[in-house]
């Protein structure tokens, strides 16, 4: 699916998103920013497109949408990463204080 399709299929389930995804892809276009639908503007390289739907999200607004955060994510997937992860962050913690 590239944009144009996944707006055409946004006109046909839900018009008033094709508009916001029009005004979101149009915008990347120019400014390499989008706004997500929360109001919060996101550079590209942060924001997160859904794969079904094409919607462009900030990281809370896609984790809601996504049905799950992506910690949960790693809990599930990669218990032991999230560890080290958070592990690392005590670290940087105590090491700044
Ligand atoms: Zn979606
Ligand atoms: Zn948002």
């Amino acid at each position: 699916m590239n944009a144009n399709d996944y707006i055409k299929q946004a006109e046909k389930i839900e018009p008033e998103k094709a508009v916001r995804m029009g005004q979101q892809y149009s915008q990347l276009w120019s400014t390499s920013e989008v706004t997500c639908h929360c109001g919060t503007k996101i550079h590209f390289m942060d924001a997160f497109r859904c794969l079904y739907c094409g919607e462009f999200f900030c990281q809370r607004c896609a984790e809601v949408h996504f049905g799950q955060t992506q910690r949960d994510w790693m809990k599930q997937k990669h218990p032991e990463v999230l560890k080290q992860l958070d592990g690392e962050k005590m670290v940087e913690y105590y090491q700044k204080v």
